[in-house]
């Protein structure tokens, strides 16, 4: 199906046999069988070696370009978080899956009318994909059915993949539970929850239509941005980057905007969007001092992901990344300095080193690290960084972006 992830091709897979997922997952060679194994490497998800691949191509009468197409490898073209050349740091395939925090593998997004199906045959009896690219933090609402996505159950309110241990689909031993049922263990039992995922639009409070329309015109722009056919090249203050290292950006700039929340706070597309940062501000803040006093006593190093991490929730996602898309299309130096300068200095207020660390992130774009980098905040210090900018070879972008001016 298109853009399904390998998680959900096994649990497809798996349902039609009546079969377990990790046996389906021991016969088409993913995983070694025995050794106590209960459960399927999260690595899995983004890569396989050639000898894997060419097993569970050869098990399945998939092609290996149709076996690649359930890993999220190839959706680090367009999207740099998953990029191996931007990020050294993650150059193998578990330290990608297990050290990035900007590929969800905790959490479980998903949209339940494309879990649903499409109404054909095979659709009706096991569901709709899961798809790939719902595992990218700002994939955040689904265009096909124009709504937000969910996360957790509706029902438990849970991760529906809530006690998986490390494995990549929790329960990966019974047989037996439909794709599209939440796999999570309810709480003081052994039971699973198995609520229906596909069916769940009734029982929640829907966002307002001017925030939803606010989600749908953002996620419009970065669909734009990961589809492989997309532009090259992106305006990111002004200046032309690579569409990849625009989302590398996005994360930091992100980053920022918790660590200074409320500065940006003007900047939201609606207030219900500014209200949900508000509260997802919040706990940040308090996560972070938590984590700082922990780190004054002597007992472990001060932690950065309280502010890096991507919101597990979509619509926080979106709210977020709309201020940080909305930050980025700034047209020139000016716009760059009067949006900017607040937020580095507010960064810098709250803890030199972290926000140092948030600047100078590996990955991001040269003219964003010259923006960040900017020790002198005053507006001649940003036009003489755009003129060191436009000596490294960047050109200006000719026209601000329709979506964020
Ligand atoms: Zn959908
Ligand atoms: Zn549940």
């Amino acid at each position: 199906m298109e853009d399904e992830s390998i998680h959900g091709y096994l649990l497809r897979l798996a349902h039609r046999f009546g079969a377990a997922p990790l046996e389906i997952a021991v016969r088409t060679g993913l995983v070694v069988s025995g050794r106590g194994r209960n459960g399927i490497p999260v690595r899995l998800l983004h890569d396989l070696d050639e000898q894997r691949l060419g097993a569970f191509a050869r098990a399945t009468s998939l092609t290996h370009g149709e076996a690649r197409g359930l890993l999220t490898a190839s959706l680090g073209e367009r999207y740099g978080p998953l990029n191996a050349r931007l990020l050294a740091e993650f150059r193998t395939p578990a330290r990608m899956a297990h050290n990035n925090r900007w590929i969800l593998t905790k959490a479980t997004r998903y949209c339940p009318r494309c879990l649903s199906g499409d109404g054909t045959e095979i659709e009706q009896r096991h569901g709709g994909p899961w798809r790939r690219s719902w595992r990218l933090p700002p994939v955040f609402a689904c265009l096909r059915h124009q709504r937000p996505l969910l996360y957790g159950c509706l029902r438990c309110g849970q991760d529906i993949n809530a006690a998986r241990g490390g494995s990549l689909i929790a329960r990966a031993s019974e047989a037996g539970l439909h794709p599209a049922r939440c796999r999570a263990t309810l709480p003081g039992t052994r039971a699973v929850c198995g609520a229906g995922l596909a069916s769940g639009e009734a029982d929640r409070r829907p966002h307002a239509p001017s925030t939803v329309a606010a989600l749908l015109r953002l996620q419009h722009y970065f669909d734009g941005l990961l589809d492989l056919d997309g532009p090259r090249e992106v305006g990111s203050f002004g200046w032309l980057i690579p569409a990849a290292q625009y989302f590398v950006d996005l994360r930091a700039v992100s980053a920022l905007i918790f660590m200074t929340w409320p500065r940006a706070r003007k900047l939201a597309d609606a207030e219900a969007l500014a209200a949900l940062v508000d509260r997802e501000a919040e706990q940040r803040h308090a996560d972070f001092a938590r984590s700082r006093a922990e780190a004054e006593a002597g007992r472990r190093r001060q932690a950065s992901r309280h502010y890096s991490d991507p919101p597990a929730d979509p619509a926080v996602a979106g709210a977020v990344l709309g201020i940080a898309a909305r930050l980025m299309s700034a047209a020139d130096e000016n716009e760059t300095h009067e949006v900017m300068a607040p937020i580095i200095d507010g960064a810098k207020e709250r803890n030199f080193s972290m926000s140092y660390q948030f600047r100078r992130l590996s990955g991001t774009s040269y003219p964003l690290q010259a923006i960040l980098l900017t020790s002198r905040r005053d507006r001649g210090a940003f036009q003489r960084m755009g003129q060191r900018i436009e000596s490294k070879g960047f050109r200006r972008l000719a026209r601000v972006d329709s979506l964020v001016s």
